[in-house]
Parts: structure tokens; sequence; C-alpha cells
């Protein structure tokens, strides 16, 4: 390959000996397919489970992120085979509709991946494999639903879905602290649930982090957290019973759209037009206290000569508040954001018992908190930590844990993890193989052997012998009728998941079984086969 450029100065790659490059077809373009998919879950394979590996990655700029979220990790991975770039989007999938489960999609893809390869190489064609492995994903979505238990909880009982967050967490950096995290994201997500209706919008809840303090030092606030400070220094700090002006309009004299000259030859000029705009922020200014607001909230700037002036007249603001911000503090305060000063009314100011400007530590740092709003359905999670690493990796694992949160308050199935509900499935699913005359059984079987991955996985993460512990725990299970059985992945001396509290959701499991097989469905197998490759790679 060689870099050139044209008359016009820009560049352009000459590929040399493109003639040698070959079009791969058939079973070969299958596999080389199957190879770049497989080469991704096997990435993600070390990062299953509460002592998997968490994964340093580091972006073009030089920007470095350590994680264990499978959905974080392949979204900067830059694959650009395009089977890698499907299992990159099953699990946007997963994270967007469950929220966890994100590395447990991929890797029960990239088996079921390797298990077809095996299929394909003994001549099964890849339209039985698909219908194989279509079947089997039913019988084991229907099989979770058989081994699913309810599970109770209410307003005075969050302990049980403490429980269930704090599974979340376990397999995350931040395991030191899951019970405290998993209190708190119990409890904001049950601040702006709708019980009735078994809904969450979790855009309510925010996550906001700051550089500094200790994990254990997260809390959360029942109003909002903005990372601004009131614009000048001399301005309160804190403001009771605050009737707040939320606006979209800039605090500046309107400019002229297009262009125009304003000529100033002479100081009276300069002066009546200085007075001129000193009398539009006046007006203002009373145009706010008039309507009886107490602290302005501005999504745009305002210039020193305004700052100055808002000090001076008592009116207390801080500007460049972002718009979801706005949006969260009108919805938190009651109060609507206005677009235009002539709409400013009493009725659209926000209230909230207590505005204050937080100091933190020894550094400048500064953090506006809006709370005992009018409205308590907003909340936000205020994470701290030693480096902004770990307050990145917090905010994904604590939106994990509040997606699980909301998961279960829609629907309250649950089943065990560790692997003891793959290997049931596993079980049932080879049983069910032995109804199926046609080829299609030993796609079923293949698919029953890919559920054994994450077992597999499981084991292997936490330094166990994989194929040695998934057999005695699968013949456990079959022994006792006991589906309950999974890895004893931190060594608690009992594999029987009820008794370790190790819980997810049934829907989120659901979901994973179900997104990993469509994409083999329709994608892998039945789209195109046609891959290039270069004769020298
Ligand atoms: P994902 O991104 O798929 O949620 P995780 O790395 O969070 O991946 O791992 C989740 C897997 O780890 C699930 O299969 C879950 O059942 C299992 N797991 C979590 N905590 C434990 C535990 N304490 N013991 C055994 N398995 C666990």
């Amino acid at each position: 390959m060689a870099l050139a450029f044209d008359e016009f100065g820009r560049p352009f790659v000459i590929i040399k000996e493109q003639d040698q490059k070959v079009r791969l077809r058939g079973l070969d373009a299958q596999k080389a397919n199957i190879a770049s998919g497989m080469a991704v879950s096997r990435i993600l394979r070390t990062s299953l489970g509460p002592k998997g590996m968490d994964k340093m990655l580091q972006s073009p700029d030089g920007d470095v992120t350590i994680t264990n979220d499978g959905a974080t990790i392949l979204e900067q991975m830059d694959v650009d085979n395009q089977i890698a770039k499907l299992l990159v989007e099953l699990s946007r999938s997963q994270d967007y509709e469950i929220g966890d489960g994100t590395t447990g999609v991929v890797v029960l893809a990239g088996a079921l991946l390797e298990q077809a390869q095996k299929l394909l190489e003994r001549g099964v064609h890849p339209i039985r494999v698909a219908e194989g492995y279509e079947t089997a994903s039913r019988i084991a979505v229907e099989h979770l639903e058989k081994i699913a238990q309810k599970f109770d909880f209410g307003v005075n009982n969050i302990e049980p879905l403490v429980q269930t967050c704090m599974t979340t967490l376990s397999s995350k950096i931040v395991n030191r602290c899951k019970r405290s995290l998993a209190e708190i994201s119990v409890k904001a997500v049950l601040a702006v649930a709708d019980l009735e209706r078994k809904d969450v919008n979790l855009d309510l809840i925010k996550v906001e982090g700051k550089v500094g303090g200790k994990l254990e030092d997260t809390e959360l606030i029942y109003g909002i957290v903005v990372d601004k400070e009131m614009s000048h220094p001399q301005m309160p700090k804190q403001i009771e019973d605050a009737k707040i002006a939320i606006l979209t309009c800039p605090f500046e004299p309107p400019k002229p759209k297009t262009k125009h000259k304003v000529d100033i030859d002479t100081v009276e000029k300069f002066q009546t037009l200085r007075k001129q705009e000193q009398q539009y922020f006046d007006n203002m200014v009373q145009k706010c206290k008039g309507v009886g607001a107490t602290l302005v909230i501005c999504q745009w700037g305002f210039d020193d000569e305004a700052n100055h002036l808002l000090m001076h007249r008592n009116l207390p603001a801080v500007r460049w508040v972002g718009g979801v911000e706005l949006e969260l503090i009108a919805i938190a305060t009651g109060g609507r954001i206005v677009p235009r000063f002539e709409e400013l009314t009493p009725e659209k100011l926000g209230k909230a018992g207590l505005v204050q400007e937080k100091a933190f530590g020894t550094t400048k740092d500064r953090m506006l908190y809006v709370e005992h709003c009018a409205n308590s359905r907003a909340v936000t999670i205020f994470i701290r930590g030693g480096n902004k690493m770990m307050i990145e990796e917090t905010k994904r694992s604590i939106h994990d844990a509040l997606c699980v949160a909301r998961n279960l308050i829609r629907n309250n199935s649950i089943v065990y993890g560790g692997g003891s509900s793959e290997i049931s499935c596993s079980i049932s699913v080879e049983a069910a193989a032995d109804r199926y005359p046609g080829v299609e059984q030993y796609a079923i079987r293949a698919f029953a052997d890919a559920l054994d991955s994450v077992p597999m996985s499981l084991a292997e993460n936490s330094g166990l012998q994989p194929i040695e512990t998934l057999s005695a725990v699968k013949s456990q299970q079959i022994k006792e009728n006991n589906p309950y059985c999974g890895i004893d992945c931190n060594d608690a001396g009992t594999n029987d998941m009820r008794e370790q509290n190790v819980f997810e959701t049934l829907i989120g499991k659901q979901q994973q079984i179900l997104l990993a097989t469509q994409d083999h469905l329709f994608r892998a197998f039945s789209s195109f086969f046609l891959f290039f490759v270069s004769n020298d790679s």
C-alpha cells in the first residue's frame, strides 16, 4: 500500500497487487466470518463474571478506559469486520433493551458461532443450523420460565432488590462498595418509579461524577446536582425557598442577525450606547425580580457587565447550564423552561426548598445542589472517586444496577445466575433434541453445548477447571433435580445460587438467548457470504 497525492494535494491510497486479493466464497467465507466473530467473543470471555478481568482500552487520541462492561469494551474496540460489528450491535441491543448481561450475550453468541463452524464442517447446511438454533432457543426460553421464581419486594422491603443489584455490581471494579451502591441505585429507582403502572423512567435519574473523595462518599440526592457554580463569587451560596426562573434566552441585548455596523465616533455616543445596554440588562433583571424569581438558571452565558449587575441587584444566577440539566431542573422544581423574557410569569417559576453551592475539598470544584424540590421525582446519584476512569466505570456499573432494578419492577421474575440457568437450559435442550428426527437435532445439541460456555467461562475466570467443574455441577443438577446449582466463583462453599443470592432477571436472560440466536439466524448465515482477504494476510 502506498500513499500518494493528487494535483490538489489530497491524499489517496494506492493498493498494490490488488489482483492478488481473492474473494472467498462458500464454506471458506463462512469460516472466515465465524472466525472473526469468535475472535471478538474470545476477548470478552475473560471479562465474564465476578472474577472476570477488566480490560484496559486506549483510544486513538490516547484516552484510557478501564472497564468490565461488555458493551463498552466492544464500543471502543474499533472492529472493522462485518460479523464482528454484528456482535457489537448485539451487545448494544442488550444494553439498550435490558442494560445488563452485555458480556454474557456475546460469549453465548461466540459459542454458537463456534458450534456452527463444527456443524458446517460436517456438511450440515447453514439453513438447517439456523432452524435448529431457533428451535433450541425457543425451548430454552420456555424452560427459563419454568425455573423462574417470583420474588416479592415493596417500598418497605427493598432488600431483595438490593440483593439483585449487588449481583450485578459484584463483577465490576466497584465490587468493594457494592452494598452501598446497590442501595443507592434501588432508592433512586424507587424514587422515580411508578409502581402502579410498573414503569420506571430512568431519564429522571441523573448520574453525575466528580473526581475527588472516595467511592464510599457516593451519595443519592433527592434533587438535581449540576456541575456549575454561581456566576459571581459574591452571590449567596445558599438560597432557601428558591423560586427559580429557568431561561433559555440569553441575558444580553439582542444582536442583529445580519451584518450591521455601528459607528461610534464620539465619547457621548459610546456612553449613550453603554447606558442603553445597561438599561436593557436592568430591565431584564427587573423582569425576573418582578415575577418573584430569587434565582436565575440560564442556558446561555452573560458577560461581566450583566454578571456584575445581577450581583448588585441581588439576583443570584447560574450560567451555561446544559439542555438536559435544564430540563431535569424544570421537572424537579415543577417549573417551565422560558424561552423569552416576555413570557416569564410567576407560575412558570420552579420551586426548590434549598439551592446551595457546595465546594469540594481543597480544590476549587463547586457544584450546585437543587434540593427539596416541588416534585421529588427527579434524583441524582453523585459519584466520587479517585480519578476519572474510576468515575466513568462506576457510572457504567450504576447504569447496569439501575437497569436491573427497573427490569424487576417491570417484571419481578428472576432466574438464578452463576451459570445455573444456562446449565439447566442446556440439560433441557439436550433432552429435547431426541424428539427431533432430522438433521436439526445436531444443531439443537450444538446449541445445548454452546449454553455450557457461560458456566465454563465463569469457572475458567475464577481459576477452576472448566470441564471438571461444569460436569460436576451438571450431574449435581440432574441428580438432585436442582436447577439452581451454578459455579461457585467466589469460593463461598456452596454452589446453590439461592444460598449465594446470585440472581438475574428473567427477561434479561431470555433476551440474551434470543438476541444471541437471532443474529446468527438472520445475518451470519442467510446473508451474504462474500468476504475479501488478502493473499498475504
Ligand atoms: P454481563 O456484562 O454479561 O452482566 P458480568 O461480567 O456482569 O457480565 O457477569 C455476569 C455473570 O456473572 C452472570 O452470569 C452472573 O450470573 C455471574 N455472577 C455474578 N456474580 C456471581 C457470583 N457471586 N457467583 C457466581 N456467578 C456470578
